[in-house]
């Protein structure tokens, strides 16, 4: 082998193992980063959500009943309708219709209250208002 073919293998040796190195750069860079990068530093606890409260009772309700206000006897549908709170004081003579034992409680518009106004309740002449159990008005129908 001559010095020339002896130069060119050698330079073809140098220039093949250069080109592999060059190329195994990247991947070694790769490879590098993985294995020598620090584990992630722990993350602080978060911290804990506030305790749930429990719900807040709900305030007691009124009975529908309870909250309706009392019919007046000057509201002028009551008087409209000769409306009292006490059937003894029907003015028999003003009120023809009116009978003896008709009483709010016992008339097919009253709904007895249970709560603490046991005496009195609602009509469906008076929406939204309370009359007394044993009051009257014009309206009276018997019960069926
Ligand atoms: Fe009383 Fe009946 Fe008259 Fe209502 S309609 S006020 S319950 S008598």
């Amino acid at each position: 082998m001559t010095d020339f073919q002896r130069n060119a293998t050698s330079r073809r040796q140098f220039l093949k193992t250069s080109g592999t190195m060059l190329a195994m750069i990247p991947v070694v860079n790769l490879l590098g980063c993985a294995d020598d990068s620090p584990p992630p530093a722990p993350q602080p606890a978060r911290p804990a959500p506030p305790a749930q409260q429990p719900p807040a009772a709900a305030p007691a309700q009124p009975s529908p009943a309870a909250a309706m206000p009392k019919l007046e006897e000057s509201d002028a549908t009551a008087r409209a309708l000769g409306y009292v709170h006490d059937a003894n004081d029907v003015d028999a003579s003003q009120q023809p219709r009116f009978q003896d034992g008709q009483l709010c409680e016992n008339c097919a518009l009253y709904t007895p209250d249970s709560s603490d106004e046991a005496d009195w309740g609602g009509c469906s002449i008076f929406p939204g208002k309370l009359v007394n159990a044993k009051g009257w008005c014009n309206a009276w129908v018997a019960k069926r």
